[in-house]
């Protein structure tokens, strides 16, 4: 921790972090009985000078008042398309807020209602550490032929680096054409932050082995690899994973089939190899909800993603019987932190012209970033 990390901490920023830990000004009570009409008037106030996105795991009440909802690719896309909204409140985590700052135009201003929303993938690649990893890499003598592939959930620090060094952006549904690509162009990938996404996605959609793929632990020295095994590997996996979707385990798996005959599991791709493997249907968040808007009324659904989707899909589906895969509740903390009193502080206060929490990705950074989200776009 340098001097600077200590004179930052609690204050608007997190030394081991991509996020800030609080908000200024006087946030409105959770018990205040007026606050969903305040929410009303403030949104109507705004007009069109404002563009609200919810990411899907928001809580309901906050849901209510998003324009757009979508995951985080599909609500930066949003972002980007409508040049007209001056300020972009994205009710989401740290990373897509930085998302939508690179792909909006300058003029546009992009909120984080709540500073302390990140995202503890996004956090467990931290860009000196993604820096000295790539170091050894080069002493290796295999940097040259390795192409860095980056899941969208990384901060815009990891996305930069990526664009610098040839490499890609990708999401969940897009992850096996990245990978693909980046194979076309050299001769291993680089795979950050989530190691499930990249296993899964190199084992069962590319048809690597297990052993072609190598984890990188970032707290260790030399990743915890020999070189021959860096060498040796095609994918090399960074440490990090989803709290939220890396709690779903294979004996959850079982149990929910011996306790609901015929239930079918869906589960994002961000959870662990075994759940992914034993799973009937593996799908991104958008293709999670086709799959049960499609799904024939009476079938049985137990979903590994997270809580408030998988609760607003039970709710909006009654004919069909859909559960948390999961017997313990957990939705994602830090989305949750994204609630109605600090919707209701951040539309008030732009309404009285008060810009609050914007989030600014530094022009070097947002020019490789870009260029890492163009090349993702470009995709085959
Ligand atoms: S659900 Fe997982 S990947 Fe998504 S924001 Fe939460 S911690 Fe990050």
């Amino acid at each position: 921790m340098t001097l600077l990390d200590l004179l930052t901490l609690g204050r608007e920023s997190d030394f081991g972090s991509e996020r800030g830990v609080s908000c200024t000004g006087e946030l409105p009570a959770a018990s205040d009985p007026s606050l969903v009409e305040r929410a009303r008037v403030a949104r109507s106030a705004l007009g069109n000078r404002a563009m609200v996105l919810g990411h899907h795991y928001q809580r309901d009440e906050v849901i209510e008042f998003a324009d757009i909802t979508g995951d985080s690719f599909k609500l930066a896309q949003s972002a980007a398309a409508d040049s007209s909204a001056e300020y972009i409140i994205f009710c989401g985590v740290h990373f897509m807020a930085e998302s939508a700052d690179i792909l909006t135009s300058p003029a546009q201003k992009v909120i984080l209602p709540d500073l302390a929303a990140g995202c503890s993938m996004a956090d467990m690649a931290t860009a000196n550490q993604v820096n000295e990893c790539w170091k050894v890499l080069e002493e290796v003598g295999v940097a040259d032929s390795t192409i860095p592939v980056t899941y969208m959930n990384s901060s815009a620090a990891i996305k930069s680096f990526t664009g610098k060094n040839g490499g890609t952006v990708c999401t969940s549904s897009n992850a096996k054409r990245a990978m693909n690509w980046a194979l076309e162009q050299g001769e291993k990938i680089l795979f950050l932050p989530d190691q499930h996404l990249g296993r899964n996605t190199a084992v069962l959609s590319l048809g690597l082995s297990l052993e072609d793929c190598v984890l990188w632990n970032p707290w260790k020295p030399m990743g915890g690899l020999t070189s021959e095994e860096i060498r040796n590997a095609k994918v090399i996996l960074w440490r990090g994973h989803c709290s939220v979707h890396g709690r779903f385990s294979l004996d959850t798996v079982h149990e929910v089939r011996e306790r609901i005959p015929g239930v079918q599991v869906l589960v994002h791709p961000e959870c662990k190899y075994e759940v992914v493997s034993n799973a009937d249907v593996v799908g991104s968040t958008e293709m999670i909800i086709r799959t049960i808007e499609a799904a024939p009324a009476g079938s049985k659904w137990a979903i590994g993603t997270e809580l408030n989707l998988v609760s607003r899909l039970a709710k909006n589906h009654p004919d069909k019987s859909i559960l948390f895969l999961d017997r313990t509740v957990c939705y994602c903390s830090t989305m949750n932190r994204i609630d109605l009193p600090h919707l209701v502080w951040a539309m008030e206060s732009l309404v009285n012209g008060h810009l609050v929490n914007q989030i600014q990705v530094s022009p070097e950074v947002a020019k490789f970033s870009r260029i890492a989200l163009e090349r993702m776009l470009a995709l085959p």
